[in-house]
């Protein structure tokens, strides 16, 4: 009991010293995302703007937490919806440009959705002229983009590659109907996937290709996300380059829409360790969970970081980290420590602000189906239907 006593506070020490906070006043299971380090990368994306005067949207797919839109607001242009849930929010609570993309849009939605938004962008030619009257006769003043397939992409992970093989976003350039472009004023591409801007450049040469000759008549381009611009060691400078010689070249203002890059490495995860069993090595049970908490670590898969552990075996002890849920594949991962883990002890996963705080809630702004049930008298009864309120109340 002596030890338990001296340890914990080196353990929260440690974390402490790693991180600058003071992990004792956290509550468990708890995202904290650091204003600090938030700020931080704003300051270096509105830089980019600064030099380029081209306009940085947050896509709110990888980052939508709204209590931190009045600080993002003053350094961005805008943000950038997937969803009619993503539109409401961001023209709610960020208050700037709001732009959208889907893969298609529902009719029972369109109205709602140009209430919101500022900028439009089509996945087809049929959805494009499906809309384009209500667009252009709309009171607001709506610009309207098509996103195309660039033909060229170099993300490795197949289910985070918009150009992957019978890829349905963005239209190919078999497809493309350059006599069908009337009322339309910008072109849009998302090909990237946490890459720098070497890639970016390989792909504006597959993109002008076939798509150059067009982009004169045009007022944008959106580059679409994927710049991992915040990282250590981003070639700032070439993405600097790459954007003014485009705006140059075709005389048009180039908007980028990046997601993980707001919030790359400003947020953890903290969860304690409830339990320690055996069964053939030691697992470590959180009362926090892969299924339920930080989905990527199953879907993508990725390994999370921990402060202060190694690889397995790495350090002195080893154990296997499962969630509390009854899911037998609710694993977290293995990883090794200097000192052993007992129950009490708490655990930071880094870099959890992007993505997973979103997969946690409502991703994508995409609502929960309704619950209905069935029976012969009364057919289908829908018991409980999902609204916008219940997408926002459920971030912050
Ligand atoms: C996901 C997505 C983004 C943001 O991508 P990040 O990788 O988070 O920068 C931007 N635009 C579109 C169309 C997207 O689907």
């Amino acid at each position: 009991m002596a030890d338990l006593k001296v340890k914990k506070p080196i353990m929260e020490e440690a974390l402490a010293k790693e991180t600058g906070i003071d992990w004792s006043q956290a509550p468990s299971p708890a995202f904290v995302v650091d204003e600090r380090l938030l700020e931080r990368n704003l300051k270096l994306l509105k830089s980019v703007q600064d030099r380029t005067n081209c306009d940085i949207l947050l896509a709110l797919k990888g980052f939508s937490m709204w209590s931190t839109f009045p600080m993002a607001r003053n350094y961005l242009a805008g943000i950038t919806s997937s969803s009619l849930f993503e539109a409401r929010l961001g023209f709610e609570e960020f208050g700037k440009e709001v732009h959208a993309y889907a893969p298609a849009y529902a009719e029972h939605e369109i109205d709602e959705y140009l209430t919101y938004v500022d900028h439009i962008v089509f996945n087809s030619f049929d959805q494009l002229n499906k809309y384009k009257d209500k667009v252009l006769n709309h009171e607001k003043n709506i610009s309207i983009g098509l996103r195309v397939n660039p033909g060229y992409s170099e993300v490795e992970t197949p289910l985070y590659d918009p150009c992957y093989i019978n890829s349905r976003l963005g239209i190919p350039f078999e497809s493309f109907k350059p006599d069908e472009l009337d009322g339309v004023e910008g072109i849009h591409f998302h090909a990237m996937c946490e890459q720098g801007a070497e890639v970016l450049e390989r792909i504006l040469v597959h993109f002008e290709e076939k798509y150059g000759k067009y982009l004169h008549q045009m007022k944008w381009i959106n580059f679409g996300g994927g710049h991992h611009i915040t990282k250590p060691g981003y070639n700032v400078e070439l993405l600097v380059s790459l954007i003014n010689r485009i705006q140059e070249t075709y005389d048009v203002k180039v908007i980028l829409e990046p997601g993980e890059a707001i919030a790359l490495n400003t947020g953890y995860l903290v969860a304690t360790v409830l339990d320690i069993v055996h069964n053939g090595m030691e697992l470590a049970i959180v009362d926090s969970s892969a299924t339920c908490h930080m989905p990527d670590t199953l879907e993508m898969p990725y390994r999370a970081h921990i402060i202060g552990s190694g690889q397995p075996s790495e350090k002195a002890y080893t154990y296997r980290l499962g969630g509390m849920t009854c899911l037998a594949g609710d694993i977290i991962g293995d990883y090794s420590f200097d000192e052993p883990l007992q129950a009490g002890d708490k655990i930071v996963f880094t870099d959890m602000a992007h993505y997973t705080m979103v997969k946690t809630h409502m991703f994508n702004g995409v609502n929960l189906p309704s619950i209905c049930t069935y029976n012969d008298e009364q057919g289908i009864k829908v018991i409980r239907s999902f609204q916008f309120e219940d997408y926002k109340g459920r971030l912050s």
